[in-house]
């Protein structure tokens, strides 16, 4: 926890002083780049706690959210596409416009940060910490290029289906759903690989492959 802790702290720093300091905006296409990067091999491992935004959630937020349900709606895929586009166009226009300025780029950059962080804050509050990244334009990509490369197992024999998993979820996968005859795959592009799941199941059911390399 103390990772994610030192990692809300920086990101907090870089939304406060990116006003004074528009070159901190950066930060954006920064996040952008090593979340893909890093999704090519490890899916959303980045979302984990590399992020700082996604730690800010998870240390910050956690105590003050309502700890509901995450809306169907942020999981649907095609509403999910709908907002990347959406926040890509906006980007793309904006640059445009600020080009070729480094500083005014910045400053938008820190705004788009600001806002979509206040907006994360809200949803965080009234429904579950996690609730933006489960539509975050740079989860949605790794969610993309992830998929069939999940790395959580269940071994069906052993789950009782009690739904522990589920609660230690912070994505609110149910790795139980995927239950078969043997030792079957999470096929959940989502997955953060943290492994609370498997840490929580007291039948010791999941196991997540190449953990220690990523952790
Ligand atoms: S915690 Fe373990 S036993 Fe319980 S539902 Fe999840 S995988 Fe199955
Ligand atoms: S490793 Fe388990 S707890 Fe972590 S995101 Fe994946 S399914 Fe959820």
């Amino acid at each position: 926890m103390y990772k994610r802790f030192l990692n809300s702290l920086l990101f907090i720093a870089i939304i406060i002083l990116g006003w004074q300091y528009p070159l901190l905006g950066y930060f954006i296409p920064f996040c952008m780049l090593a979340g893909i990067a890093i999704g090519l091999s490890a899916g959303r491992k980045w979302c984990d706690w590399y992020c700082p935004r996604g730690s800010f959630y998870d240390a910050l937020m956690r105590p003050l959210s309502a700890q509901r349900g995450i809306p169907g709606l942020f999981k649907n895929i095609y509403f999910r596409i709908g907002v990347l586009f959406f926040l890509m166009l906006v980007m793309a226009i904006n640059l445009i416009l600020r080009w070729p300025n480094p500083y005014h780029i910045g400053k938008f950059f820190v705004s788009l940060l600001t806002l979509t962080t206040a907006a994360g804050i809200i949803l965080a509050i009234i429904f579950h910490q996690r609730s933006w990244c489960s539509f975050c334009p740079i989860g949605t990509v790794i969610n993309l290029i992830s998929r069939g490369k999940e790395s959580l197992r269940i071994n069906s024999e052993r789950c009782v289906e009690c739904k522990i998993c589920f609660k230690a979820c912070p994505m609110q996968i149910k790795p139980y759903l995927f239950k078969g005859k043997g030792m079957e795959p999470v096929k959940e592009a989502d997955c953060l690989r943290c492994g609370s799941c498997v840490a929580s199941c007291p039948t010791k059911a999941l196991t997540l492959e190449g953990k220690q390399k990523y952790t």
